[in-house]
């Protein structure tokens, strides 16, 4: 069967090996981050709807968990807002109803999280992972550049809402921006935010890959350390090493798979080796095809080279 809407396994920063499922269109989300490694958001919206369809992610997953592989987590993720998607909530029932030894994590920017219908989809998910970047209004609208109507008061109301209700494990996500969310002011509002939502974990993160404005830098490790001690106890920040427990992709064409993950993020050839289980020698050779045929390019970043679509 060839999956249309999960991705991987991949080798996750924070979850292990990770089978994503991507419920929405490239890049249908309530935010427009500007350090979003999937480029712009061309679709900007609030409208819940069911983006794909939820019988057809059903079915893959059936097909796919079905051969039980070793996963730590079935993801909710890809490249947009998974919480769009109407149908979340009976996935995730399916999932724990008809595979329970798999645990279930749901990535979301938490601004749809006001609306109970939101909350309740999640609550049979094992683990969630909100974003909080600001909580003043104009840091809000310079990083996240919400849809109209969100605003930066209401996520928090909902966060501060869900972690109420959820029984599940939280994990805080705060995206630091050089310039923008890591001024004291705002890193002092944070904390108090974080005081109140007490989370499970809260992980400071930065720019690891090109992001969509070629503006937005990453921060250095200093900072992030002074910041996450000022979050608070448990704030911790992610590092950059995968788990090398890789999983070889299913689709024989090396070349189509490199594409592919390219196409979802950005990524240096040590990603994709260690991504994708390909020997580095083979990663190199199939970059130079993809390249000689204007299909990729490489951008030097401070991480290394990194290869995006064209
Ligand atoms: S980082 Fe996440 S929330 Fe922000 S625009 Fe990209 S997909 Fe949407």
């Amino acid at each position: 069967m060839a999956y249309r809407y999960l991705f991987g396994p991949v080798p996750s920063r924070r979850l292990g090996i990770s089978l994503g499922i991507d419920l929405v269109p490239h890049k249908t989300c309530t935010f427009d981050c500007v350090y979003c490694e999937c480029g712009r958001t061309t679709d900007l919206t609030c409208e819940r709807r069911e983006y794909v369809p939820t019988d057809g992610v059903i079915a893959e997953l059936d097909d796919f968990l079905a051969t039980a592989p070793d996963l730590d987590y079935v993801t909710f993720a890809g490249s947009g807002e998974p919480t769009l998607h109407s149908g979340i909530g009976e996935i995730i029932s399916f999932i724990k109803e008809r595979y329970p030894r798999y645990r279930v994590a749901v990535l979301t920017n938490s601004a749809l999280l006001t609306d109970p219908e939101v909350r309740a989809a999640l609550m049979r998910a094992d683990l969630v992972v909100p974003s909080l970047d600001a909580v003043s209004e104009e840091v809000f609208l310079e990083i996240n550049r919400p849809c109209p109507g969100i605003t930066a008061g209401r996520v928090l109301e909902g966060l501060l809402d869900f972690v109420r209700e959820y029984p599940g494990e939280v994990w805080l996500e705060v995206f630091i921006v050089p310039g923008q969310n890591d001024t004291e002011e705002e890193v002092l509002r944070l904390r108090d935010a974080v005081a109140a939502i007490s989370p499970d974990r809260v992980q400071v993160n930065t720019l690891d890959r090109p992001g969509t404005d070629i503006r937005v830098r990453s921060a250095s490790p200093g900072a992030l350390e002074r910041i996450a001690s000022t979050l608070g106890g448990n704030a911790e920040v992610i590092g950059t090493a995968c788990t090398d427990r890789v999983l070889p992709p299913k689709i024989e064409d090396a070349g189509e798979v490199i594409l592919a993950t390219i196409r979802r993020r950005p990524c240096t050839p040590g990603d994709l080796a260690a991504l994708l289980g390909i020997r580095p020698a083979e990663v190199s050779k199939y970059l130079r095809i993809l390249e000689d045929r204007g299909l990729v390019e490489p951008v030097q970043e401070e991480r290394g080279v990194f290869y995006r679509a064209t």
